[in-house]
């Protein structure tokens, strides 16, 4: 178990995830989280009495810890996005701690009997001692799956989407779902096509707040598009030539898009 909660002591040394609401502390240059003990963080906020072990980097233990004391973030510390497009190798990191201090504040009280938990110190869990309820650090999985008709792919503008980008279909995978049966009943409820031949991609953590995205890849099986109205502002099908702006690559819509077109090159 690499995650789990300890007392904090000033011996220790290590890597230290500070985060405060969204964002996470990078010293100027902002290349790097700080290594060393928690005093050399310099930060003017008092000692933890917990730390949480996230994992290891470099063969150093990683912390992270909250300095939300401080009533407002100083410019060291960076947007948890900014992190993924600058300093993709700290983005893994940035991701847990967040989520860690998340599940943290979220999780005080007991959800079935309403008294304080007690944080387990051999995972990262937290336990109400008089119902035995125990909660862990909640994880929503999200499906998304880039669609291919030949040489042609599906992008979508999604209504909520701040980038304003066109991008392939996502969506939560509701309870007692597989994650193949929520990308038939996504593309299906969004777009109103079948599709086939699915394969697995790659996952990515995404820390907006708490999902995990579940990359596809999928075909063209039948039906014309119809838009969900309240999802989906504009649909269709490109070729290489006449594609839409797309999310980056550090993203995994990104990489599916860019998969995809390497399968539309050879269609
Ligand atoms: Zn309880």
């Amino acid at each position: 178990m690499i995650q789990h909660s300890m007392s904090f002591s000033s011996d220790l040394e290590g890597w230290w995830c500070v985060i405060h609401t969204h964002r996470i502390f990078m010293p100027v240059p902002h290349q790097n989280i700080p290594f060393g003990r928690f005093e050399d963080l310099a930060l003017p906020i008092s000692e933890p009495e917990q730390v949480h072990k996230i994992g290891e980097w470099d063969g150093e233990p990683v912390y992270a810890i909250n300095a939300e004391e401080l009533d407002e973030p100083t410019d060291e510390f960076v947007g948890l996005r900014t992190a993924l497009f600058e300093h993709p190798q700290m983005f893994e990191f940035a991701a847990r701690a967040f989520q860690v201090h998340l599940f943290l504040k979220t999780h005080q009280y007991c959800g079935q009997c309403g008294q304080p938990m007690t944080l387990v110190d051999w995972e990262l869990a937290t336990q109400c001692e008089p119902c035995r309820h125990r909660c862990y650090p909640r994880i929503s999985p999200v499906v998304i799956v880039a669609i291919r008709r030949g040489n042609q792919i599906l992008l979508a503008k999604n209504k909520r989407s701040a980038s304003g980008l066109y991008s392939v279909l996502a969506g939560f995978v509701e309870s007692g779902e597989t994650l193949e049966q929520a990308v038939h009943r996504e593309v299906y409820e969004e777009v109103g096509i079948k599709v086939k031949n699915l394969k697995y991609f790659e996952s990515q953590p995404w820390p907006f707040p708490h999902s995990l995205m579940v990359g596809f890849l999928a075909e063209y099986d039948s039906g014309e598009l119809t838009l969900c109205d309240e999802e989906i502002e504009a649909a269709d099908w490109y070729t290489i030539d006449t594609m839409p702006n797309t999310p980056p690559l550090k993203t995994i819509s990104g990489q599916l898009i860019e998969q995809t077109k390497r399968l539309m090159k050879r269609a």
